[in-house]
């Protein structure tokens, strides 16, 4: 027998089982965004290297040791699969003059490659949903997405799970005096500094603030903070995002060490966290990046986006066991070509009605048949034998406990699942 080949390390195939879960988030998710007003867009996964250099910066992690690169194999270009969205869609926006006559709100779903140590709620092909107000100066849409967000995670009843964490990274001109005087502290403690930090002491001093690394939380707690050197513009942008989330009775904290991984981001910068992954705990983060159009070659459009990690969802909602929503309601059971034909139509009225149900399929027992029904995570099992055959009848059993088995003419079959739902009415999201 050949070897059989396994999936690259880190990136993971989503089976059937998990995928119910996925469908469920993502419908929710797309939702919530259309209430917004965002709309779809879609950009390839592949992009010219140099788009995310220049958009991300040269000295950050993602650049320097994270992108999977590669040479087109019939002219040389360097092709880069995309670590991130926003550069796409700034590109792209670009190209085609999207913002021309006004400003858009978008949303991209889809993967993300970043060549890291993969781990729980860390992986190299990973999902992420990416939104982005494009042309508006806010701070109205950073506080907009931030409540939008929060809106999902109530409508996943996650809400008491995850927090806001807020900061101010200011403009160019405010983080050039506050890069010197970062210089100025981490040289002092050069000794303590780790590999990476003092290669970044003098080209990125920003990013040593965004260190995992837990030895060096000390000396960045200690560091001098941007927030306290915001001018008046960057200030008062922060302070009205701030009376905003009030205005919506959206809980915060300032965390003036929140600095984001990329470089294109200025004043707004937030994270929803949880403590609920461990190290991974930042299911969204983003902010302004009022610049980013003017760096990639286009006009001043300033804007504000964020991206969400689509498995740290997953794993969260998997936490809560949450989001059953793809279980069908029923699995019919049917032995006999009359049953046979019975079980499709009962099955079809049922999903005229908008109910998820399985007909089993490659016979069996009617033992066997009952435990796949049971299996499937069906509320109920209507069961069509030879007896049900002959009076055209259904017999509804309840697996999840409750009623009795009762029997209905197979044209009733929708009614009699409609008045057991308003009789068993509960929450646990299998209708
Ligand atoms: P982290 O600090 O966890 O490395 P990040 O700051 O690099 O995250 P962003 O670039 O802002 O992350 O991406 C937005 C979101 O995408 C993150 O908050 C996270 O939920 C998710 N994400 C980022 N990298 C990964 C990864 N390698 N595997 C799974 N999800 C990821
Ligand atoms: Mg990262």
């Amino acid at each position: 027998m050949a070897t059989a080949l396994q999936a690259v390390r880190g990136m993971n195939d989503v089976l059937p089982d998990e995928a119910a879960l996925w469908e469920y988030f993502e419908d929710t998710t797309r939702d919530v965004f259309r209430r917004y007003g965002y709309r779809n867009l879609r950009v390839p996964i592949v992009e010219p290297t140099p788009l995310f250099v220049r958009a991300i910066g040269e000295v950050t992690d993602v650049v320097e040791k994270e992108m999977y690169t590669f040479a087109d194999k019939l002219n040389g270009d360097s092709l880069t699969l995309r670590p991130e969205a926003t550069a796409g869609i700034v590109r792209a926006a670009i190209e085609h003059n999207l913002t021309y006559d006004r400003p858009q709100r978008v949303w991209l779903a889809g993967p993300m490659f970043r060549h890291e140590r993969p781990q729980k709620g860390r992986y190299r092909q990973f999902h992420q949903f990416d939104v982005e107000a494009l042309g508006f100066p806010g701070p109205d849409v950073d506080a907009e997405q931030m409540v939008m967000l929060a809106r999902l995670w109530r409508e996943l009843d996650l809400a008491d799970g995850i927090r806001l964490e807020i900061n101010s990274i200011g403009d160019p001109a405010e983080r050039k005096s506050h890069r010197a005087a970062l210089v100025e502290h981490f040289s002092r403690h050069a000794d303590a500094l780790d590999e990476d930090s003092k290669r970044r002491l003098h080209t990125n001093p920003l990013r040593i603030l965004d260190s995992k690394n837990p030895a060096m939380q000390p000396l960045t707690a200690a560091a001098p903070k941007l927030i306290d050197r915001l001018g008046e513009a960057s200030r008062a942008h922060f302070e009205d995002l701030q009376s905003l989330l009030t205005e919506h009775g959206l809980a915060y904290t300032i965390n003036p060490r929140l600095v984001r991984g990329l470089d294109y981001y200025n004043r707004t910068v937030f994270e929803f966290v949880t403590d609920r992954l461990g190290a991974q705990g930042t299911v969204a983060g983003g902010g302004r990046y009022d610049g980013l159009f003017e760096q990639l070659g286009g006009k001043p459009t300033p804007a504000c986006g964020f991206g969400m990690g689509i498995e740290r969802m997953i794993l969260l909602l998997q936490d809560a066991r949450r989001g059953a929503g793809s279980v069908p309601l029923a699995y019919v059971v049917h032995a006999g070509d009359a049953a046979a034909k019975l079980a499709r139509a009962a099955a079809e009225a049922l999903r005229d009605a908008g109910h998820g149900v399985v007909v089993n399929a490659g016979g069996g027992s009617f033992k066997s048949q009952m435990k796949r029904a049971d299996a499937s995570g069906a509320r109920y099992a209507l069961i069509i034998g030879d007896n049900e055959a002959a009076a055209g009848t259904v017999a509804v059993k309840p697996l999840r406990g409750g009623d009795e088995q009762t029997e209905v003419p197979a044209g009733q079959i929708a009614a009699r699942i409609r008045e057991l739902l308003t009789l068993t009415k509960d929450d646990d999201g299998l209708v």
